[in-house]
């Protein structure tokens, strides 16, 4: 067991706050007259708050992650888990956030938006992190966002650096697992209950093709959830998002297919871009999309553009010159980009 106590990192606000009380949270027994919460009486699917805490889709997830349901936090995306983590043991103006570019921007504008200092280690040339910058400021920064499989890369970080950093156990060390259904790798789910200083974070919207309907998820430490329990938005998952996401999750099967067509898609779609001219380097992805470095990002973009097929050019950031991220589509989708990337091999 690690000796990290999330409660002495908390803001101290926090830590007196009361939280707001819900109807919900005052009664949750077997009523059948309901005149608590000044819904609307008159039956219909939608006239009833949601459950504040989503019991039921919680012990679906529960059961296919193997994570106990007091170790699991649910948040209107992944970007209201960060914003609340932020919220939650970040001091304003005072307090700093590791970032890691290239990687997901949300942390950094989160971070930002809530008046927090950012410490930016870029990855090493390799996509790893540079752990020994990162021990030099052990102790100065509050929170470190670590992103793996990572965006825009595709990369996975490698274990024995995370480790490192979780045993320096001086911040909140946050996974970020957008795309861990994509890698054979094993989560860091698993890590929680040994290290409290730990927050994993994953998502319906990639793999299990929910980005539509807003679910994140953060697995940690009891205390930490009981945190972003207390400090969330009471109703921040709507009914329908709950009871839609649990009839998705049912289907495990539907889910595999399509999971293994995009790898076998990411592997097939790879070894065709390796051999175009105007490619000159993919990264090798665990996620579900490929960053390519081409001859010239720019104009590649923008005649893809013009054909209708939307990427993203990626070329702004660190380690990330004249490269595009493409996700992977459809094998239809794959062969359209192909074949137009093809007529455009020769551009410079
Ligand atoms: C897509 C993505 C997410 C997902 O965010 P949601 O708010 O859950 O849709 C989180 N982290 C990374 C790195 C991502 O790429």
């Amino acid at each position: 067991m690690s000796n990290f106590d999330p409660e002495k990192y908390l803001r101290s606000h926090i830590k007196e706050l009361i939280p707001y009380s819900s109807a919900r949270d005052e009664y949750s027994g077997a009523g059948k007259v309901f005149l608590d919460a000044n819904e609307n009486p008159f039956e219909d699917s939608f006239n009833r708050y949601p459950d504040p805490y989503q019991h039921r889709l919680k012990k679906k997830i529960s059961g296919i992650k193997d994570i106990p349901v007091e170790n699991i936090f649910l948040g209107n995306g992944s970007d209201e888990a960060i914003d609340l983590i932020l919220r939650a043991f970040g001091e304003p103006k005072k307090d700093s956030v590791v970032i890691t570019p290239p990687t997901y921007g949300m942390y950094e504008v989160s971070a930002r938006l809530n008046d927090l200092k950012i410490i930016s280690i870029p990855l090493k040339g390799n996509f790893q992190l540079d752990t020994n910058k990162i021990r030099e400021i052990n102790g100065v920064f509050k929170i470190i966002f670590l992103c793996s499989p990572n965006n825009p890369t595709g990369t996975l970080l490698n274990r024995e650096d995370i480790e490192k950093i979780i045993k320096m156990q001086n911040s909140i060390v946050v996974i970020d697992e957008a795309y861990i259904d994509f890698t054979k790798n094993e989560s860091w789910s698993s890590s929680i209950t040994n290290s409290s200083n730990l927050i994993v974070l994953q998502t319906l919207s990639k793999a299990w093709g929910m980005a539509g309907l807003r679910i994140g998820m953060a697995f940690a430490n009891k205390r930490i959830i009981e945190v972003l329990n207390k400090i969330k938005p009471p109703y921040n998952i709507s009914s329908t998002t709950q009871s839609t996401a649990y009839r998705q999750l049912e289907d495990q099967k539907s889910f595999n297919k399509k999971r293994d067509l995009i790898i076998g898609e990411r592997e097939r779609v790879y070894k065709i871009l390796n051999e175009m001219d105007c490619v000159e380097n993919i990264v090798n992805s665990e996620a579900n999309f490929l960053l390519i470095r081409v001859t010239n990002a720019e104009k590649i973009y923008n005649l893809l553009l013009n054909k209708g097929i939307v990427v993203r050019n990626r070329s702004g950031l660190p380690l990330c010159d004249n490269s595009l991220r493409i996700t992977i589509g459809t094998p239809e989708e794959n062969d359209k980009l192909v074949s137009t990337l093809e007529n455009l091999n020769s551009v410079r």
